[in-house]
């Protein structure tokens, strides 16, 4: 038996509930024993029967007087145990597990723990835990709950813990440098702990000692990462032509805001220096990120470089190609569209057959014409990124995942990098998912934009909202409906459901205007269509599903409704919100939730008073915890299970640790435990 035992090969799980055990990413022992409790139930104290209390959770222990078996109508089988320890008496009851009453004996003496609630008019302990009372692992005690999933429960999941956990304790190898571990527990003693604390407090400071390792490690390697990248790239400085910058700046139809201004300075002096630029550019929706972005193209052009701007989605990239277009074709730079389904250069479509001679026309296209190529994720699949790209920015960074970017970054050579999100990203998550980059940051909107008016909408006002929409369609405004979400990703179930409210809202409530749809499965021929429609005014109503298009700018849409505004984070709803107020119109956004969600109105009420993305993070990120902002933000193995990226004291102790090790050994060659523990977690985390 050793930490690397797979978990099929242990006596007692086996293949069938190794297989289980995969779905919760558990293959070896050491994943089991790191795979750790969520809570804890006190059953430390034992409770007499006769005060056991109705709703409390209590640990009773007794002898059994009599179990027996009962069958419902559908052939279910009840268990139902009488307990009694002298005070009282009180009933037992299990559902399907028929072979308890050969297990359990009348005349055991039992230990029980569980809430009591009433059942047949009786109070009851429904499925409790329970153990003969020679052992005291599953109650008399404080006893480690487990993420029940995959059908693994946490009796379960104690026992084979408990039981591996000495074998392979000495084993436990403490990566963290003497100096860098302090006071805090030794490693295999907080992996013991957290599963079977005594008190409450052993696990309090075990779970401390294992988050810091969360955080502790996933900034060493991205610091590690960042040196890497600064030490052993190296690219000839860019020039900057200050006239002609300034002249390209003079001829944009608006004057850059100060915001604007400050964070092209931070990009002109990464291009200026000889190690490549990685850096991300957080704005506002709104706040102007493309035309900082194209004058870094502009900068690429002057320095011989084309440049390629990555968009999450066809939209986006077609968007993005008549803005950037507009701005750098009068400077005699020529803009091309590589997506899924078309490529455009320089106005003339072109079409060509197969893979191969794709790729040739677009070098010839690229190597020809085209100085930016704007595209979606197609850009990653052919092998386009080679020798003359000079800058690549990716905009809306946080909808590509990791491993996308990490092949981009190697497939591109040693390009300056710029990605863009309009997510708002609190200090703390900066600093520990985010350590490998520079970020800039626009931090003021154009003055011209005014504040969106934000209500929640209860229920009964439903009719008065449509009549609003009515009145502000006849005046010549636009209006976007977000159906719910119903899954992170577009699945055909989401659609189904925008396809339903446009249904309804075509039929029943603005028979007499136009309305559009549009959703991710939608053609990107169609969908261009959509947006075309809606863009020229010939749809006044755009049915939309949320995971489409954030970047959207259409200056004369000025009503946004959300539905199921509940299943959205804050920072979320801001970003859905801010494809209104585009334009210098006064703009609103509508939130509505079901009727059975009115518990989650006070939390979306901060949408009407706040309308500073960070600050809406920042509350997301304590209401609701991290997972639900950042769960597009997945690292691999670096995910944090017991850190909190709400703690600020801890992300710096284990950053200023990071440092502190890094300036003695940068490669970590003298902590060779450490060093072998950070690849063994960077190999689950790249690809290839
Ligand atoms: P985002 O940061 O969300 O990507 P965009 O770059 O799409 O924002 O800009 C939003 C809108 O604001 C665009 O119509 C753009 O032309 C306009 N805009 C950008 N910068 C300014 C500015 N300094 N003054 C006025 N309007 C601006
Ligand atoms: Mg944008």
């Amino acid at each position: 038996m050793t930490l690397n035992t797979p978990l099929a090969t242990v006596v007692g799980i086996g293949p069938k509930i190794a297989k289980r055990l995969e779905r919760l990413n558990l293959y070896t022992v050491s994943d089991l024993i790191s795979h750790f409790p969520f809570r804890y139930d006190d059953f430390s104290k034992i409770t007499p029967v006769v005060d056991a209390k109705m709703g409390e959770p209590v640990t009773l222990q007794g002898e059994i007087w009599q179990i027996k078996n009962s069958y419902t109508k559908f052939k279910k089988t009840i268990t139902r145990a009488i307990l009694n320890d002298g005070s009282g008496a009180i009933e037992l009851v299990w559902f399907n597990q028929p072979y308890l009453n050969k297990t359990i004996q009348s005349g055991n003496r039992l230990r029980v723990a569980g809430a009591v609630t009433s059942f047949a008019g009786k109070n009851t302990l429904v499925a409790p835990v329970w153990e003969k009372t020679d052992n005291a692992l599953h109650t008399g005690r404080l006893v480690p709950v487990y993420p029940e999933t995959a059908l693994i429960s946490s009796r379960f999941l104690r026992n084979q813990i408990d039981k591996l956990l000495p074998l392979v304790k000495s084993e436990i190898i403490d990566f963290l440098p003497e100096d860098v571990r302090g006071s805090m527990l030794p490693l295999a003693e907080a992996i013991a702990k957290i599963h079977f604390p005594l008190e409450m407090w052993e696990a309090k400071l075990a779970r401390e000692r294992l988050a810091f390792d969360e955080l502790f490690l996933i900034q060493l390697a991205t610091l590690q990462t960042r040196l890497s990248w600064q030490q052993h790239r190296s690219v000839k400085p860019w020039q900057i032509d200050q006239e002609k910058l300034n002249h390209f700046i003079s001829q944009l139809p608006f004057q850059l805001t100060t915001a604007q201004e400050k964070v092209l300075g931070e990009i002109v002096s990464g291009l200026k220096k000889d190690t490549p630029m990685n850096r991300l550019l957080q704005g506002e929706v709104g706040s102007g990120k493309t035309v900082v972005a194209t004058i870094a193209i502009y900068l690429a052009y002057l320095n011989g470089f084309a440049s390629l701007l990555m968009a999450p989605t066809e939209i986006l990239a077609w968007q993005h190609y008549e803005t950037v277009r507009k701005l750098l074709e009068p400077h005699g730079i020529t803009v091309g569209v590589y997506t899924g389904s078309r490529k455009l250069v320089h106005g003339s479509q072109f079409m060509v057959q197969g893979k191969k001679s794709m790729n040739n026309e677009l070098k010839r296209q690229r190597t020809m014409n085209a100085d930016v190529i704007i595209g979606t994720h197609a850009l990653l699949s052919d092998k386009l990124l080679t020798d003359n790209i000079g800058l690549v920015i990716i905009d809306e960074q946080h909808r590509f995942g990791v491993a996308q970017r990490t092949l981009l970054r190697s497939r591109a050579q040693v390009p300056h990098f710029l990605t863009m999100t309009a997510t708002p990203i609190p200090r703390t998550v900066a600093l520990t998912l985010y350590g490998d980059l520079d970020i800039s940051i626009i931090d003021e909107l154009p003055a011209s934009r005014q504040p969106i008016k934000t209500y929640v909408v209860p229920a009964h006002k439903r009719a008065d909202a449509d009549q609003f929409i009515k009145t502000q369609v006849q005046q010549g405004d636009q209006v976007y409906i977000i159906t719910p979400l119903i899954d992170e990703s577009e699945t055909l179930q989401s659609v189904k459901a925008a396809k339903v409210e446009y249904e309804r809202l075509t039929k029943a409530v603005f028979p007499k205007l136009n309305l559009g749809l549009l959703h991710g499965r939608l053609k990107a021929t169609d969908k261009e269509r959509v947006i075309n429609q809606f863009r020229d005014g010939q749809i006044n109503i755009l049915v939309s599903t949320s995971v489409v298009e954030v970047g959207m700018d259409i200056p004369n849409a000025t009503i946004m409704i959300i539905e199921g505004a509940e299943r959205f984070g804050l920072a979320q709803l801001h970003q859905l919100r801010g494809r209104v107020g585009r334009g210098d119109k006064k703009s609103y956004c509508l939130l509505f939730t079901t009727a059975d969600e009115t518990a989650a109105i006070p939390r979306l009420k901060h949408l009407e008073k706040t309308f500073n993305g960070l600050k809406l993070a920042e509350l997301d990120l304590k209401i609701r915890g991290a997972g639900q902002i950042f769960g597009t933000l997945q690292h691999g193995r670096f995910d944090l299970k017991l850190a909190k990226l709400t703690d600020l004291s801890l992300i710096e102790q284990a950053r200023s640790a990071a440092q502190k090790l890094l300036g003695i050994s940068p490669t970590l060659d003298k902590y060779p435990q450490l060093k072998l523990k950070l690849s063994e977690l960077a190999k689950a985390v790249m690809p290839d």
